[in-house]
């Protein structure tokens, strides 16, 4: 296939975890992938790793809490391509602090990018996307913006829970354009994010809350992003679709 004729999907957060998963399944599905993140070397790195295997990929710098840094991402992506059929949002940031203590600059923080950086992201790959009739809009959002997982989650959680509200406005907004708005409500996942935020006591009690028992893969996560970006999920929109081995059906516990 062409350049031309291969859709284009932008991931931010895309140089690790789950951004970079989802990257790798988009880029095996037959889409040219634009690695977007604020960490340059490892996005270039990751780039570099699936044009070894013969998958179109550029990367790109993008700082998502900062307006000027989107648009510089989505001028290159649009001037480069001409189009954007499909963004992932997974680029977010986490932090954990006794709600009685929750330090404001830090609660600011994680929403200017868990929540402003996807509506600035979003805004601006579907004026893109609505010039073509067709787009697919995929957040990572958490099972902790549905429920409040642990404690110390004020800000994260919150955000979720805005990206979720988000995900369902653009369903209602853009689905005259073409284009889809889904979320995504991952459970626990190993990646360099969970490795840095829990605890092997965390780990270990956050297992046992869910029916699967385990963390799920990045694999796991990027299948639900891979079947949201495709042609037969066009009747899709507006959903939050937790892969969370179970854990938001379990309400009680082992009894
Ligand atoms: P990660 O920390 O492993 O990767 C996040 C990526 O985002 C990194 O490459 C980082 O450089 C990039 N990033 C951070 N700030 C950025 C910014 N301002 N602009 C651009 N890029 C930026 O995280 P992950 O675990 O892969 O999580 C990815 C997404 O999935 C996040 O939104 C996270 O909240 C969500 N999530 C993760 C889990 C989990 O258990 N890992 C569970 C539910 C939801």
């Amino acid at each position: 296939m062409t350049l031309a004729n291969k859709k284009v999907a932008v991931i931010t957060g895309g140089a690790m975890g789950i951004g970079a998963e989802a990257a790798s399944a988009l880029a095996s599905d037959g889409h040219h992938v634009i690695i977007c993140d604020i960490n340059t070397t490892e996005a270039e790195r990751f780039a570099q790793h699936l044009r070894d295997q013969g998958f179109c990929a550029d990367a790109f710098q993008i700082d998502v809490g900062t307006p000027a840094s989107v648009s510089a991402a989505f001028e290159w992506v649009e001037g480069k391509f001409g189009r954007c059929d499909v963004l992932v949002n997974s680029a977010g940031i986490a932090k954990t602090m006794p709600f009685l203590e929750f330090d404001a600059d830090v609660f600011n923080r994680t929403m200017l990018i868990n929540v402003t950086g996807t509506f600035l992201c979003c805004q601006l790959a579907a004026r893109i996307m609505r010039k073509h009739g067709f787009g697919r809009i995929i957040n990572i959002a958490s099972v902790a913006g549905m429920r409040a997982v642990g404690k110390g989650r004020t800000a994260y959680g919150t955000s979720k829970g805005a990206v979720i509200a988000l995900t369902r406005q653009m369903a209602v907004e853009l689905s005259e354009y073409g284009i889809t708005a889904n979320a995504i409500a991952p459970g626990p996942v190993d990646t360099p994010m969970t490795k840095e935020l829990h605890s092997d006591e965390f780990r270990k009690a956050y297992s046992n809350a869910i029916p699967a028992k385990r963390y799920g893969t990045t694999r796991e996560i990027a299948g639900a992003v891979s079947y949201l970006a495709s042609d037969v999920s066009a009747y899709v929109n507006g959903i939050v679709l937790p892969v969370d081995g179970g854990f938001l059906a379990w309400g009680a516990g082992d009894i």
